[in-house]
């Protein structure tokens, strides 16, 4: 049993800013999550300054916020509406719950939050499970010098016969529901081919790629450092922030502006040149091949939070993929089925125009430079109440009614 929570509670230090000595975990004890509305261009620069963190990450109409109790009075001083979100991030990193010891792969899988070299072990257990039908597959290595590791599934055709299903999660390292969720899809595909008709279906019809975690550094600094940690954890020689956003990495539109940062500091920092973050090589190779070979019929990069569906473009808000209207009633059916399983409400639509715009990001590059049939984003729950910090309660229900999406669009792409 790990107690990961347990021990940052018992710091009793409050920072003021969120940069931890090193080993030393943040405590977000009495911090608050803000949902701010304001009016001028300095805004969100001004309000992103005081944050510790900032949780949604483009130019919506509100920001979510974490915020230390000394910085609460000037962010809400600025904005012209407030909400509360959390009185006590601290608090809910605690509904979390400890991370159970390893099981090897059950349905109680899905009951709790794992450690990084869980994760592995979970995949290479589960492949062990289904050796004729399964393999451990990587995409290059991250910063830190971890391999990106996935599973590939296949059916009766053999293994690479078939059009690819490609599936990253965990790419922002705080979303853990993701992980969780990723390796569901995996879970369910695997352990139902021989006894459900619609999964032996799918998996006879297709050639899975899923990576569960494709930033692996970035996911170990939240269980060891920042619970709230977003980007990777490479540095930069202009300055002392670390990280950049790998999702705002991608080589497509990547120079263009607006939908990312060019400051270091920032939650959304796109690097110093299109794909110059390890991971996002790893990854954009691993499409390359696919593309290259049996070619990608659908992509989905699985995010939390905010429960969207979202498809290109991210880039530029008045641009449709050539394929819009195919992509929407896809989308449609997924929602409904997952509103199906315990009503959970999904928002779909192209992300620029329904969400905020984004360049660099994965389905923008997948679905022009990849020749993807269909690119999607998942946000996951919630829709804020806890955002990154999903209770464990919440993972099995998500996990269910997003695998109902997964399964519906499988059945149509
Ligand atoms: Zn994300």
């Amino acid at each position: 049993m790990k107690s990961l929570f347990l021990s940052s509670l018992l710091l009793s230090l409050t920072l003021a800013n969120v940069v931890p000595k090193a080993e030393q975990k943040v405590d977000y004890s009495g911090f608050k999550a803000l949902r701010v509305k304001g009016k001028g261009k300095d805004f969100e620069s001004q309000v992103e300054k005081l944050a510790a963190h900032v949780l949604t990450c483009g130019k919506g109409e509100y920001v979510d916020l974490v915020v230390s109790p000394d910085q609460v009075d000037a962010v809400t001083a600025l904005a012209t509406d407030s909400t509360v979100l959390s009185n006590d991030v601290g608090a809910m990193l605690a509904s979390e719950g400890e991370f159970s010891a390893y099981a090897v792969p059950s349905e109680t899988w899905f009951t709790t939050y794992h450690s990084y070299n869980d994760h592995l072990q979970f995949l290479r257990d589960l492949q062990a499970g289904y050796t004729s039908n399964s393999a451990i597959i990587t995409a290059g290595t991250s910063v830190q010098g971890r391999t990106l590791t996935g599973i590939q599934i296949w059916g009766s055709g053999g293994r690479g016969s078939k059009p690819a299903i490609l599936i990253h999660g965990t790419v922002h390292a705080r979303e853990w529901i993701t992980t969780m969720t990723t390796e569901y899809f995996a879970w369910q595909l695997l352990t139902k081919y021989n006894s459900d008709a619609a999964i032996k279906a799918v998996v006879d019809k297709f050639d899975f790629y899923i990576m569960p975690i494709v930033n692996p550094d970035g996911f170990v600094y939240t269980q060891t450092t920042d619970r709230l940690w977003r980007k990777n954890r490479q540095t930069v020689s202009s300055s002392s922030c670390v990280g950049r956003d790998i999702n705002r990495n991608w080589p497509y539109k990547w120079e263009v502006t607006g939908g990312a940062s060019t400051s270091p500091c920032s939650e959304t920092y796109k690097g110093l040149a299109p794909s110059d973050a390890p991971e996002n090589r790893g990854l954009v190779s691993q499409v390359q091949s696919l593309k290259n070979s049996r070619g990608i019929r659908l992509y989905l990069d699985i995010h939390s939070y905010g429960q969207y569906i979202l498809w290109p473009y991210g880039y530029n808000c008045n641009l449709r993929a050539e394929n819009d209207a195919a992509h929407r009633t896809i989308a449609s059916a997924a929602a409904t089925a997952i509103r199906g399983v315990f009503g959970t409400a999904y928002t779909i639509g192209p992300s620029c125009s329904t969400l905020y715009a984004t360049t660099g990001s994965s389905t923008d590059y997948t679905d022009v430079t990849g020749n993807a049939t269909y690119s999607y984003t998942y946000e996951l729950r919630d829709k804020g109440t806890n955002g990154f910090v999903l209770p464990a309660s919440q993972i099995q229900p998500t996990v269910r009614e997003t695998w109902a999406g997964l399964l519906s669009m499988l059945q149509r792409v």
